[in-house]
């Protein structure tokens, strides 16, 4: 017995004009190269514009960037300070 499969049941794989793959933004759902890609992520956005719309910043930027002193955050909450009155005493005249 031949094997009848031939080449003609082979579904044709979607290549760019490049033969390369091309994958779609998940941010612009544009078709693009991911080799052609100034994203940091370029598996998953176009560009790094589209990396920073959707993530809100860029992989490449928190790679330089310094972890923040926590000197930011909000001072702890001090219990309302109770004024005392201060005792004014008055000058003793004779
Ligand atoms: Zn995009």
């Amino acid at each position: 017995m031949a094997d009848t499969s031939g080449p003609d049941s082979l579904p044709a794989p979607v290549f760019g004009p490049d033969s390369e793959e091309m994958l779609l933004c998940v941010r612009c759902d544009l078709r693009y190269v991911p080799s052609k890609s100034t994203s940091s992520l370029r598996l998953t956005y176009c560009s790094f514009l589209c990396e920073l719309g959707d993530l809100g910043f860029s992989i490449a930027g928190l790679e330089h960037m310094e972890p923040k002193p926590k000197a930011l955050e909000p001072p702890a909450v001090e219990p309302a300070v109770e004024l005392e009155p201060q005792p004014t005493e008055p000058a003793t005249v004779d």
